[in-house]
């Protein structure tokens, strides 16, 4: 029985060593995390955990004892250091331990605002770690003034938080529109129109030229040339993925750690799942940044590390909360070259075509579109555009033809 060590006890570290339980290894099992916690949800980090809504333990993928009880060692506040791929040992706090079979679920790490742009006054924050949000958390408080970086869904989200929290929110997003890298125009119009029924300014087409203050933030001065008085500051600027240790090794980097459908690195032995690895997927080496893959591309590479050797197939879906809105996005819009847009109220979805190909659905506060959206997409069924854009058209019908 094979050994095995999973670095980065995160979302899909946790899934990948319950997977291997499940699956009936018996070898050893090692988890190594450098974070204090045991393996935690991040999705309600920027949602109801900074809102005061959710207790810390409620954060926790699976309770404390459930490692021991599964004879998973988990080491906790432990950083890897190292992969010596000759010797097969990781070398972490000055151990080396060895593996038969390794897996690296790193992660990504946030960008930062450079230091001389003021990345480093306190009062600017990140939002990655339960850390970052244990240490913000204070400053979101009635009356204080906010600025966001950033117009993804990190950044709307904790612009959210603070409009919700009764502070002063201005949001920045360099690109000319929210929400421009992963969503349409009428998924941002819907957005933007959103958090401004909620007192946020929206500035698009803005950048920040530098932060300002002695030590602790006061201001900032905006690209336009506006000054702005701040006391505090969340950077939502994009990940990368966390590639250091394995490119040290000498594993192949693509656009992350580049694996193979099974999820095997460059390194037979070594396995890579999440954030911080990269899969083939129509032609490309992509990366998905969401729960779903780093539970599904754990679990696939737990039956492949056994010898399944299954090729991992993502079927994405990806949530985000703000105010009162629930958005689910099924799918990948990727190379869309067309939407159409199905109801225009409060609740409203937005189908992406590339030709006559469904590819994605945003669903805004309308759960039935994003079912029957995933379930098109799944069954490879691609609705006429026209189909779609009425809302009175029975689209369930086509699921049964
Ligand atoms: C605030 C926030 C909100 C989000 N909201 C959503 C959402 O609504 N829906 C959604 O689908 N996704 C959301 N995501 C994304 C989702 O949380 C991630 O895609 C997911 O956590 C990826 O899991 P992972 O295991 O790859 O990485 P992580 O969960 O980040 O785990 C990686 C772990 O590896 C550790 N690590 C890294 N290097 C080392 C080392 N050398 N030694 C030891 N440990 C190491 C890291 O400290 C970390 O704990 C959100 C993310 C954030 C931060």
């Amino acid at each position: 029985m094979d050994d095995i060590v999973v670095i980065g006890a995160g979302q899909a570290g946790a899934s990948l060593v319950a997977k291997l339980r499940a699956l009936g290894h018996m070898g050893k099992i090692t988890l190594i995390g450098e974070e204090p916690a045991p393996p935690y949800q991040r999705p309600p980090l920027s949602k109801a955990y900074l809102l005061g809504k959710m207790e810390l333990e409620r954060l926790y993928l699976r309770p404390e004892s459930y490692y021991a009880e599964n004879n998973v060692t988990l080491l906790t506040n432990t950083t890897v250091q190292s992969i010596d791929r000759s010797d097969k040992v990781v070398i972490a706090g000055g151990r080396a331990i060895p593996y038969d079979q390794l897996a690296l679920t790193t992660g990504s790490v946030p960008r930062q605002l450079p230091p001389a742009a003021g990345g480093l006054l306190r009062g600017v924050h990140v939002v990655r770690a339960l850390r970052d949000v244990d240490e913000m958390a204070p400053d979101f408080t009635e009356g204080r003034r906010i600025l966001i970086i950033g117009g993804g869904y990190i950044g709307l989200e904790a612009a959210a938080v603070a409009a919700q929290r009764g502070m002063q929110v201005t949001l920045v997003e360099m690109a000319d529109r929210i929400l421009k890298r992963v969503a349409a125009p009428e998924t941002s119009d819907y957005f933007r129109a959103l958090h401004q029924s909620h007192g946020v300014t929206i500035k698009e087409g803005v950048g920040v030229e530098r932060l300002t203050g002695e030590g602790a933030l006061d201001g900032a001065i905006l690209s336009d040339g506006t000054e702005l008085a701040v006391d505090t500051v969340v950077v939502g600027i994009g990940i990368s993925p966390a590639t250091a240790l394995a490119e040290a090794a000498g594993l192949e980097i693509e656009n992350g750690i580049k694996t193979d459908a099974m999820g095997r690195t460059s390194d037979p032995a070594i396995w890579a799942a999440g954030d911080c690895a990269s899969l083939p997927f129509r032609g490309d080496q992509i990366r998905l940044e969401s729960v779903q893959n780093a539970i599904d591309q754990a679990e696939a590479v737990a039956a492949n590390m056994l010898g399944a050797e299954t090729p991992y197939d993502p079927k994405p879906w990806f949530w985000s909360d703000q105010y009162d809105v629930k958005l689910q996005i099924a799918g990948l819009n990727m190379g869309y070259d067309g939407t159409v847009t199905r109801g225009d109220g409060p609740a409203m979805s937005v189908w992406y075509y590339a030709g006559d190909t469904l590819r994605a659905v945003d669903a805004m506060n309308a759960p039935r579109d994003y079912m029957l959206g995933k379930r098109l997409i799944e069954a490879g069924i691609s609705p006429a555009r026209d189909v779609v854009a009425d809302p009175s058209a029975n689209l369930k019908a086509l699921l049964r033809g």
